[in-house]
């Protein structure tokens, strides 16, 4: 994959990169839509990566090539950047070097060539996984010496404010700061992480991840609208925001709220209170006990924060009922992946059962694969 990156690289720019970056796609094991809501979260990286080979240019210009691009080279001056400027996918790698000049580092012109596994808009965070990839491979070729969790504020900040997307800080901090053989344990308000190590197959389990290959076009304008929803719900309350709203507050707080905010508020608190149960059930090595929270936050996620769809539900329950210990969506929703904890005989059989379950449904045939705690952004070459 590596000598490919080289010589994709020579192809298109000529000569040979000064290195190549890697950066893996995601899957949240639980902690959904709490990230902008300063709650918790618990992902986890993936042995899929988007790779960046890259090398400086002197003459403030980037051009940039991608295997899953549309087949033409962008080629623009970093002179003048500005939101709105650049369109379409290179927006998400042009946006971290604008990000970075906007934050005062002094970051020139590069040729990139990005190819790519994370599949792109499964929920698995491609988005995420070449922003943070192009943000490692600028931090070594300017020797700007940023933290990966100061990548990952970059990556999210070129998200928001260059390519337009509301997203959390999440999926960029999976990417840049996750590492092998553990989930992400985070704190969105404090960036505080602490690496909780999750070996799962020498307990006899596995993580399925179904990419349910759908993406429904209401997700973008929804998503800014449930952000939205959740920020006038805490100032409602009085709350920085709605990881500052107890459990035990829950029942009074959603009796002064507008009906079409309490279920919001009630899927965020309930959801930071499944992500500090599963650590403490991760910390004690209880790893079953995993799987009835996971099913219990996806219903809450099609019940009250309403972000499932059709194929998510039948997926889910397609593989609780042939045995996984619990399944959930991961990502923002409408369509993406689910993930399903199994035990390692039942990976054919439930994965089986969602195919059977889909084709009688009209669905396209799911993606399933088994995924590994994997290591976050690194140098590769
Ligand atoms: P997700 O992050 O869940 O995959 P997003 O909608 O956030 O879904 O991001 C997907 C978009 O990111 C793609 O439509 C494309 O614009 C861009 N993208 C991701 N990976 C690549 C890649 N390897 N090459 C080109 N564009 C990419
Ligand atoms: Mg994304």
């Amino acid at each position: 994959m590596i000598d490919e990156a080289v010589s994709d690289f020579e192809a298109v720019h000529g000569g040979r990169p000064a290195g190549v970056w890697a950066a893996p796609g995601r899957v949240n094991l639980i902690g959904e839509h709490t990230d902008y809501n300063d709650g918790f979260v618990l992902p986890i990286a993936l042995p899929h990566t988007t790779r960046v080979g890259a090398r400086r240019r002197e003459d403030g210009r980037v051009r940039l090539y991608s295997s899953q691009g549309d087949g033409t080279i962008t080629d623009i001056a970093l002179d003048g950047l500005a939101p709105g400027v650049v369109a379409g996918w290179s927006a998400y790698p042009v946006g971290v070097f604008w990000a970075l000049a906007e934050a005062g580092h002094a970051v020139g012109g590069a040729d990139l060539f990005v190819d790519s596994d994370v599949p792109s808009g499964a929920g698995l965070s491609s988005s995420a996984a070449l922003e943070c990839a192009t943000a490692a491979a600028l931090n070594e070729l300017y020797g700007l010496g940023l933290s990966a969790p100061e990548l990952a504020l970059i990556a999210q900040r070129a998200e928001n404010a260059f390519v337009g997307v509301p997203c959390g800080v999440m999926d960029q901090m999976a990417s840049a700061c996750c590492t092998d053989g553990a989930a992400l344990f985070l704190d969105t308000r404090t960036l505080e992480q602490r690496h909780v190590p999750l070996d799962l197959e020498a307990a006899g389990f596995r993580l399925l991840v179904i990419d349910t290959r759908v993406k429904h076009d209401l997700g973008d304008g929804a998503y800014a609208a449930l952000r939205a929803g959740c920020e006038r719900a805490a100032e409602l309350l009085g709350l920085d925001a709605l990881r500052d709203l107890p459990a035990v507050g829950l029942a009074a707080a959603l009796e002064r709220l507008p009906e079409e905010l309490a279920p919001l508020v009630r899927h965020v608190v309930t959801e930071n209170q499944r992500v500090a149960e599963t650590i403490e059930h991760l910390d004690g090595g209880r790893i079953a006990a995993l799987g009835p929270i996971l099913t219990a936050g996806h219903a809450s996620l099609r019940d009250d924060f309403r972000v499932s769809c059709a194929e998510t539900d039948l997926a889910v329950e397609a593989a609780v009922a042939a045995g996984a210990l619990g399944a959930r969506m991961t990502g923002g929703g409408f369509g993406g992946s689910v993930i399903a904890l199994v035990g390692a005989a039942e990976v054919e059989p439930v994965a089986d059962a969602v195919r059977s379950a889909f084709r009688p449904a009209g669905f396209a045939e799911p993606v399933v694969f088994t995924a590994v705690p994997s290591a976050g952004a690194r140098r590769v070459a």
